[in-house]
């Protein structure tokens, strides 16, 4: 320590000089945005959505959407309306719920009135008085022999296999049950309350049920009392009885509508200048679970601050009115953008970039979270990549304790440019860059018939995802004002980026594809060193090199989505393509060479088609241009394929018209392997042929040929 207190005497002496830390904002910019956006705000927002039972077509759903829609306007948005959508079920909420032990002691077990988790959603109406009776997991095994008719089941597990087993299979009234959400153990949180639902639809000739949902450690007590033959007060209710037998009395309310029901999502304007067709898509989604202060109250939040800061700015002079419009959604997660991309298939070409945000509030200390910021997939890698990495990084570096940094006189510690909220912690913004995952709203854009390039920000792992846990103790306005620093700092480049933005764009672009470069590198030599088919090590190898090439290639041209296609633009971008093809030739020697290496020879090996790759080489495949029935007919689960969910959708994005199966199967192989097969699983070209072929049977996919 001591070389450390010496260097922070020299550097007295040092005048800190602040380059510019991300090139697409300068200091002026980065300074004004710090200053106008509030976490606090944000927070207060998330506050508010927090008391509603919010999951689609609720009640506490339109509620929620009505807020927003006041909020968004008072923030200055135009155009804000409620754009309604049919919901596949009917709607439904619950009004009332109650749960009693009446023997051996009276006791409260459940309110919905205390939390909407309480009652497993689905829960028909009830008002019945019976015994409580044992029965595991609910499965059928469990039940066999027992006799459940006229009472009700305590089960550890989720309520569903209970609902079919003993109450429509064997006569039982209902269920109460005691589980974790997300797999948890539930011995890590004993007092949480998982989000739990049963299915609406009731088998002819039976009634309708119940499920009430308690937390492990009520579960446990419960159990206990059953399984108590003495005297016991294990409730501690201050009175000693007899267990061996509970009684219980249940009364629940709840509306259930007409199918289909209806939902739908808010959407807010600021009007560009010029552009109309180039709109810059903000989104963050508003159904869930009663609290989801985190997943995603935290998005909806940031989204209204983030419109309030923008319009204020622009009202007081501070920045131009963007050129480009920008376009709130607060959506019914994935749903409302599939729904109305399908029922409105003309407005993606009208969409720039997708921005969102999912989890953007966690207090990271508590639960040990993890801020992600996801690229886009390798099927639609763009400039929109590069300005996310600048921006997101110059706030990991500058909210993150370096010392060196802190050794630069003058210098605030622990963090060099902190973005603090007033009622925020101080802790560091734990955050790094991951490759796509297909979990969020995201999604949606970066489908290859949709073909928006799309970056989000979700924390991950989360213990009190989808539970009573997720409420306003463990969000941190801090992080809600960095995560919506990232998304305001690039909203308002892209509102603003023409052509004389063309050299910036195109020098990210290109250096950040010679690090994913020197990524799909890495990758290719550790095939060759982890391989026993040597032949086969070598052709991953080549393929990984060849797409990452592609890619990178299709990363450049995509600058000309925002400075447009001026000579001047594609002159440049021609000769920064041209590079690549020299790249390609010394990339590929470097595996040659290390290929020869390992296995002491002269030669690298012929690379050559099996006759299965050369089948699949000879079908090329597009979509079926009619979005609403493309997506209609597209079939995901394919029996006999083992692929992860996120390259089955690669496998769909790859779909060009131009590609061949075997095209779209080293494209997605390539990727897979960059990334690593922990992150994606294993790709294999049968996976590939048989989704395929199955979605040209289904007619989501035509062949060309
Ligand atoms: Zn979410």
């Amino acid at each position: 320590m001591k070389k450390i207190i010496q260097s922070i005497l020299l550097s007295f002496i040092v005048i800190p000089t602040f380059a510019q830390e991300t090139p697409f904002l300068n200091d002026d910019e980065i300074r004004m945005l710090i200053n106008e956006l509030s976490g606090d705000r944000s927070f207060e927002h998330v506050r508010v959505l927090t008391q509603w039972h919010r999951n689609s077509g609720m009640e506490g759903y339109f509620k929620a959407a009505d807020y927003v829609v006041e909020e968004a306007k008072k923030a200055g948005l135009v155009d804000v309306k409620f754009i309604e959508q049919p919901l596949g079920g009917p709607n439904y909420t619950a009004k009332s719920a109650e749960l009693w032990m009446t023997e051996p002691v009276e006791i409260k077990l459940a309110d919905i009135g205390d939390h909407a988790l309480m009652l497993s959603d689905g829960s028909h109406d009830a008002d019945v008085t019976a015994e409580l009776v044992w029965a595991g997991t609910g499965s059928k095994a469990d039940l066999e022999g027992l006799d459940v008719a006229g009472k009700i089941v305590l089960v550890n597990a989720s309520p569903g296999a209970a609902v079919n087993n003993a109450v429509y299979a064997k006569g039982a009234l209902g269920v109460v049950c005691y589980t974790s959400s997300e797999s948890k153990n539930q011995m890590d949180f004993p007092d949480q309350l998982a989000w739990t639902r049963i299915s609406m639809n009731v088998p002819d000739g039976k009634e309708g049920t119940f499920a009430f949902n308690l937390s492990p450690r009520k579960g446990e007590q419960l159990r206990k009392v059953l399984e108590t033959n003495g005297m016991q007060d294990i409730f501690a209710t201050g009175k000693k009885t007899k267990g061996g037998k509970i009684v219980l009395k249940a009364k629940v309310d709840t509306e259930i509508g007409e199918a289909p029901g209806r939902t739908g999502f808010v959407e807010g304007w600021i009007r560009g200048s010029k552009y109309h067709d180039q709109q810059i898509m903000i989104t963050a989604h508003l159904q869930e679970e009663q609290g989801s202060a985190n997943d995603d109250g935290s998005g909806c939040g940031n989204l209204l601050e983030i419109a309030r800061t923008l319009n204020k700015l622009i009202e007081e002079g501070k920045i131009e009115r963007p050129l480009r419009d920008i376009r709130f959604w607060w959506t019914d997660e994935i749903y409302s953008e599939y729904r109305y991309f399908r029922d409105y298939p003309e407005e993606p070409s009208k969409m720039l970039a997708n921005l969102h945000q999912d989890m953007v509030g966690a207090k990271q200390s508590i639960g040990s979270r993890t801020q992600h910021l996801i690229y886009s997939p390798h099927s639609i890698t763009t400039y929109l990549d590069a300005l996310f990495e600048s921006v997101g990084q110059f706030v990991i570096e500058t909210n993150n304790p370096f010392i060196t940094a802190g050794r630069m006189g003058g210098l605030p510690r622990p963090h060099s440019r902190p973005i603090y909220a007033t009622r925020g912690t101080r802790e560091g913004f734990g955050a790094r860059f991951v490759p796509f995952f297909n979990a969020s709203d995201n999604l949606n854009f970066i489908e290859g018939a949709i073909g928006v390039p799309a970056v989000g920000l979700i924390n991950w792992d989360d213990y009190y995802i989808h539970s009573s846990d997720d409420d306003l103790w463990q969000i941190d306005a801090t992080q809600l004002q960095r995560n919506a620093f990232i998304i305001t700092s690039m909203a308002y480049y892209l509102g603003k980026a023409e052509e004389d933005q063309t050299n910036l764009l195109i020098s990210e672009t290109y250096a950040q594809g010679n690090k994913r470069l020197a990524n799909d590198l890495q990758a290719a030599f550790h095939q060759i060193e982890s391989q026993q088919d040597q032949a086969l090590a070598y052709k991953n190898a080549s393929i990984i090199i060849e797409q990452g090439l592609l890619r990178e290639s299709r990363a450049l041209i995509s600058v000309t989505d925002v400075v447009g296609n001026s000579d001047n633009v594609l002159k440049k971008v021609a000769i920064v393509n041209e590079r690549l093809r020299t790249k390609k030739a010394i990339l590929q020697n470097d595996i040659d060479d290390y290929y020869k290496f390992k296995n002491n020879t002269k030669r690298t090996p012929k690379i050559a088609l099996s006759k299965a790759e050369e089948l699949a080489s000879k079908k090329v495949v597009k979509n079926n241009p009619v979005l609403d029935e493309y997506f209609g007919k597209r079939r995901g689960g394919v029996s006999g394929v083992q692929i992860h969910s996120t390259m089955r959708m690669e496998v769909f994005n790859f779909v060009d018209g131009k590609r061949s199966y075997y095209d779209i199967y080293k494209a997605v192989l390539a990727e897979s392997l960059a990334a690593g097969t922990w992150y994606y699983g294993t790709v294999t070209l049968d996976a590939v042929v048989k989704l395929l072929d199955a979605n040209v049977a289904s007619g989501a996919l035509m062949l060309m040929n």
